[in-house]
C-alpha cells in the first residue's frame, strides 16, 4: 500500500486548490479523479470564460442551514486572493455585470493555473482513478481504487455536488459522509431552469426567445433583479436561475414587469393612447401580446380604464404570478443546494467534528452560493482552508 500525507478525491476547483495549498507545506499529495480530464467543470463554467469569482462576495449570497458557517473560509481566503492569484499568472479578466469576473480568453487559463500550482507544489494528480473502497485505518485512511491501493493521514472529498452527471458527477461524496456517519442534508438542484405547468406551457412556449429585464420574488421575500428568459422548455435566465434556489416544489414566484405606479402614471401622460401600445413601450411586444390575452383583458384608451381595472392590471405588471411545474434538474443545474452539513464540520478547517483527519470542502457541503462566481469562490476558500492543515 502506498502511503500519502494527503489524499484528495475529486481534481476540481476546491480540491486542486487544497491539493496545491497542502504541497506547498510540504505535504505528500495525491489528487484522485475518475474523469479523463481536471477541471472539467471549471472548463465549461461561464459560457467557457469561467466566472471565477465576484467583487462582491459576502456572506449573505449563501445558501446553508448555517448562515454563519461561511464566514470564516471567505474571511480568510477572500475574492482579492484568488485574483491576485489569477493576476500572478497573468491571466487577462474583465467584469461583466455585478461584479462578476471572467477570464477574456478561456476558461482553460485557470485550469493551467490551478495545474501549475499543484506541479509547483510537488502534487501528484492520478486520472480515470475509480475509488472503490475508503476505511478508516484508525489514525489515517485506506484508499483503494480499481487500480491501486493507498494509506494516506489525512483524506479531503472534493468530489462535488449531481448536477452534471454526464461530466462526472457523482453521490461519492455523500455516501461516504454517512458511512462515516456524519449527516448529509437532503439535496435539491439549484441555480436551475423552470419548467412550465401544461397550460402555462401552451400559453408561454411562443414567447420562446423574448427576454427581459425583470425582479424574480420567492415566497419568502427574496429578490433578484436580473433578466428573464422564456425558452421552449420553461422559463430560464439570471433572474430564474437565482430565484430557483429559494423556491420549493409548490410555490409561486412572482415577476414584476413593471414596478407599481407606471400605468396610473402613463395614464396621466397619455390618456388618449391605447394599453397595448403603451405597454408595447416598456415590454416586449410579444409578451404584451400573450398577457392581455392569457389575462383577458380588453385592449381600450388608457383613459377608459375604471380604478379597478387600473389597481388589477398595475398589480398583474407590479407581482406576475407564475407557478413552475418544476425545475429542469440536475441535468442543468449549476449547483446542488444540501448536502453534507455544516454541523459535522469545522467552519475553519472543514474537518470533520466526529472523524479527525477527515475534510469535506466545495460543493459536496451544503453551501451553494447565487449565480455569479459565488460558487467557485466557496471551492477557491474551503479548498484554500483545508489545504493549510491537512
Ligand atoms: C454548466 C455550469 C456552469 C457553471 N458556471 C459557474 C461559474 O461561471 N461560476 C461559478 O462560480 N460557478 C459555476 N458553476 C458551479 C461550479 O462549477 C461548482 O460550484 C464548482 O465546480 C464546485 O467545485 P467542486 O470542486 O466542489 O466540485 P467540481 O468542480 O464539480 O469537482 C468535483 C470533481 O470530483 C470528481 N468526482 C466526482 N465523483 C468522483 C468519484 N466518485 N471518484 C473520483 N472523482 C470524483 C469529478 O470528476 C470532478 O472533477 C457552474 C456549474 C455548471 C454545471
Amino acid at each position: 500500500m502506498k502511503a500519502w500525507d494527503v489524499i484528495v478525491i475529486g481534481a476540481g476547483a476546491a480540491g486542486l486548490m487544497c491539493a496545491a495549498e497542502a504541497g506547498k507545506r510540504g505535504r505528500r499529495v495525491l489528487l484522485l479523479d475518475h474523469g479523463k480530464r481536471i477541471g472539467r467543470k471549471i472548463l465549461m463554467s461561464g459560457g467557457g470564460r469561467c466566472n471565477f469569482t465576484n467583487y462582491f462576495i459576502e456572506p449573505g449570497a449563501f445558501l446553508c442551514e448555517n448562515p454563519h458557517f461561511v464566514k470564516s473560509a471567505l474571511a480568510r481566503y477572500t475574492q482579492w486572493d484568488f485574483i491576485a492569484l489569477v493576476e500572478k499568472h497573468g491571466i487577462a479578466y474583465h467584469e461583466k455585470t455585478l461584479g462578476q469576473l471572467f477570464c477574456d480568453d478561456s476558461a482553460q487559463n485557470i485550469v493551467d493555473m490551478l495545474v501549475k500550482e499543484c506541479d509547483d507544489a510537488g502534487v501528484t494528480i492520478r486520472l480515470r482513478s475509480n475509488i472503490d473502497s475508503v476505511a478508516s485505518l484508525g489514525e489515517g485512511f485506506a484508499v483503494t481504487t480499481d487500480n491501486d491501493q493507498y494509506s494516506c493521514q489525512s483524506l479531503v472529498v472534493a468530489s462535488g455536488g449531481l448536477s452534471m452527471p454526464k461530466i462526472g458527477a457523482s453521490a461519492f461524496g455523500y455516501k461516504l459522509a454517512e458511512q462515516f456517519g456524519l449527516k448529509v442534508l437532503p439535496t435539491r438542484a439549484g441555480l436551475v431552469p423552470f419548467t412550465l405547468q401544461p397550460e402555462d406551457k401552451a400559453t408561454l412556449e411562443p414567447l420562446a426567445g423574448v427576454s427581459l429585464p425583470v425582479v424574480a420574488e420567492s415566497e419568502d421575500g427574496t429578490r433578484f433583479a436580473e433578466n428573464l428568459l422564456f425558452t421552449h422548455r420553461g422559463v430560464s435566465g439570471p433572474s430564474v436561475l437565482q430565484i430557483s434556489s429559494y423556491w420549493q416544489a409548490g410555490e409561486q414566484v412572482h415577476f414584476e414587469l413593471l414596478p407599481a405606479g407606471r400605468l396610473t402614471q402613463g395614464i396621466a401622460d397619455s390618456p388618449n393612447q391605447e394599453l397595448k401600445t403603451w405597454l408595447s413601450r416598456h415590454l416586449p411586444k410579444r409578451l404584451v401580446d400573450t398577457l392581455l390575452e392569457r389575462e383577458k383583458i380588453t385592449n381600450k384608451p388608457l383613459k377608459q380604464y375604471v380604478p379597478k381595472e387600473v389597481a388589477a392590471i398595475e398589480q398583474l405588471l407590479a407581482a406576475w404570478p407564475l407557478k413552475p411545474g418544476g425545475t429542469e434538474g440536475y441535468r442543468t443545474a449549476e449547483v446542488t443546494l444540501g448536502g453534507v452539513d455544516t454541523d459535522e464540520l469545522s467552519s475553519k478547517t472543514m474537518m470533520a467534528k466526529k472523524v479527525p483527519n477527515l475534510y469535506f470542502i466545495g460543493e459536496v457541503v451544503d453551501v451553494s452560493g447565487w449565480l455569479g462566481g459565488y460558487n467557485f469562490q466557496w471551492a477557491w476558500s474551503a479548498g484554500w482552508c483545508a489545504g493549510q492543515v491537512v
